[in-house]
């Protein structure tokens, strides 16, 4: 069994307790400094919508149309778009 420990993003104390449920996330209550916030970090959220941002692009889906289905902003896409291909780091340094 894996058991994790979490601490608290303020003043990360490990002395924390469950307090109730967000979008159906556990939220939790920080006994040391009263903080409340969600047990699961914004990044993971993040690097799960982004893998599914990177798979529709692979099936070549429109900027637009991956904005509509995963609610990532279109610029954020774009600049993935740019970081992910080097093929067009390799034209723009051309053509400079
Ligand atoms: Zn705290």
């Amino acid at each position: 069994m894996v058991t994790t420990i979490h601490y608290c993003a303020k003043c990360t104390s490990d002395q924390l307790r469950r307090n109730g449920s967000k979008q159906g996330q556990p939220k939790y209550q920080c006994k040391a400094c009263g903080y409340q916030g969600l047990f699961v970090p914004a990044a993971v959220r993040k690097a799960a919508q982004y893998a599914q941002v990177d798979a529709l692009l692979l099936e070549r889906n429109s900027q637009r149309s991956i904005a509509r289905v995963t609610g990532v902003a279109r610029r954020t896409i774009a600049k993935r778009i740019k970081k992910s291909s080097p093929a067009s780091a390799a034209t723009a340094s051309l053509a400079a």
